[in-house]
């Protein structure tokens, strides 16, 4: 007779909850870990840090998850570290035994190494980065209106983007129209045509996954936006009030934002396992680790090669591991076997703006109107929860017509956290 086996799943992100999804109701107990409660839905953080979302909206309960899982209960815990030799789960609450482990920590932002820059920058990981950074952002234009000095308030206005990925342009999309559609009519006090988006990105190309002529339409349609997009070009230092560029130009700016690189969550330092590029690590092609067959690690802590390149850490690829983990165990209980994990990519997409956004998938390339409808599309169906998709959608169709981000607000409890992060602005 089968019998019952006790399955810990780290991380509620997009690999866990779809090796979750996998295992429920099979007949084995499923414990699900994670130091939130709430699965967080990372590609829409921008828009709740452009005014555009609230938070609660691209998160979702867990537990409301795990109700419809039979068999699966949560623990909100800290996961501080894995005993394999005694099949223990190490968390902040005590240990949790496993038969089988699947470890999906996900990753933090890589600042490699620059510490003004991890210091005086924003990023977005957290469910709580993008409220923060709306906080700042629109903090900043409250200062302007009463700053006498012309330079300074020019520097309040000044945004500099990290990163020309995905998030850096979807970012620096969303602020521009932010500023020139929505602010430019809560500050007529203020000149916001005046107001700065830098893009900042290291290499020749925005969007290096996309074919040419999707980046190339990404590079034209930001500048026409009047984001001022800076390639071949680095930050290498930065304080409360300046960037500095790897030239020793400096520009003055209240906000960086960082999304230059991630690195695997720190858990995976824990495990006593050897990293590979970016922390992560590397399990065989069936995901799992060298001779322990009985734990996973998927996701963007997982670091696998496929036709010769490592696996991009995107959520299409956790998806993919976190099912083919769930898959595999119950694979192992009936005593057969997985073929080795493949990643089959459907493609890439990302926004640009109103109307505009590119999108690679099948081999075809697409842009403007029918990629961004698309980007809508996909976004609101992989979002978690009717409610949650509902209130997203009516969001946009408001900000479509009327112009208007309807999440301007500063919540006071922010604005200290930031004074004492930058000591003023
Ligand atoms: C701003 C932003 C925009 C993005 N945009 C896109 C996009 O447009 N398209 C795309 O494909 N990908 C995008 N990504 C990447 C995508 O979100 C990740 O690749 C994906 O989330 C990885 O899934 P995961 O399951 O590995 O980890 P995550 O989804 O990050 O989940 C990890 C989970 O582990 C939990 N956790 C971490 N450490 C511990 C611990 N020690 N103890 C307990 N719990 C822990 C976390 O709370 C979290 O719930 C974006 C990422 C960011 C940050």
């Amino acid at each position: 007779m089968k019998t019952k086996k006790r399955i810990v799943i780290v991380g509620m992100g997009f690999g866990g909850i779809r090796a979750a999804n996998a295992l429920a109701g099979k007949g084995h107990e499923i414990v699900l870990v994670d130091r939130n409660n709430y699965h967080l839905f990372q590609p829409l953080l921008y828009q709740v840090a452009t005014a555009g979302l609230e938070q609660e909206s691209i998160a979702y309960s867990v537990r409301a998850m795990a109700r419809k899982w039979p068999g699966t209960r949560f623990h909100l815990s800290e996961v501080i570290g894995v005993d394999f030799a005694r099949r223990e789960v190490r968390t902040d609450n005590g240990s949790i035994p496993y038969d089988y482990l699947v470890i999906g920590a996900g990753s933090v932002t890589n600042h490699f190494g620059l510490h003004s820059v991890e210091r005086y920058s924003f990023d977005l990981k957290e469910l709580t980065d993008g409220e923060r950074l709306r906080n700042h952002i629109l903090t900043a234009f409250e200062r302007a209106v009463n700053e006498p000095d012309p330079s300074r308030k020019r520097a309040l206005m000044t945004f500099v983007i990290v990163g020309g990925g995905p998030t850096g342009v979807e970012f620096a999309g969303a602020l521009i129209e932010l500023v020139h559609f929505v602010l430019a009519k809560d500050y007529p006090e203020l000149s916001t045509h005046a107001a700065r988006v830098v893009l900042v990105e290291a290499t020749d190309m925005l969007l290096a996954a996309m074919p040419e002529q999707l980046r190339t339409y990404t590079l034209k349609k930001l500048r026409s936006m009047s984001v001022e997009v800076l390639l071949n070009s680095r930050v290498v230092d930065a304080g409360p009030e300046r960037v500095v560029m790897h030239d020793g130009a400096v520009i003055p700016a209240h906000t960086l934002f960082w999304s230059a690189g991630v690195k695997a969550a720190p858990l995976a330092a824990t495990l006593g396992l050897p990293a590979r590029p970016g922390g992560r690590i590397q399990p065989e092609p069936d995901l799992t680790l060298p001779n322990h067959p009985e734990v996973f690690v998927i996701g963007d802590m997982a670091y696998l090669e496929q036709d010769g390149a490592a696996l991009p850490m995107t959520a299409p690829v956790a998806m993919q591991m976190g099912i083919y983990a769930g898959k595999a165990i119950l694979a192992k209980e009936a005593g057969t076997q997985m073929p080795p994990f493949r990643y089959h990519d459907k493609g890439s997409m990302a926004t640009i703006g109103r109307n505009a956004a590119v999108a690679s998938a099948f081999g075809m390339n697409f842009r403007g109107y029918l990629a961004w409808l698309v980007w809508l599309l996909l976004h609101l169906y992989y979002l978690i929860g009717f409610r949650n998709r509902i209130v997203v959608m009516l969001n946009w169709v408001w900000y479509y017509w009327f112009h208007e981000r309807q999440v301007r607000l500063i919540t006071r409890r922010e604005v200290e956290v930031d004074a004492n992060r930058s000591g003023g602005i």
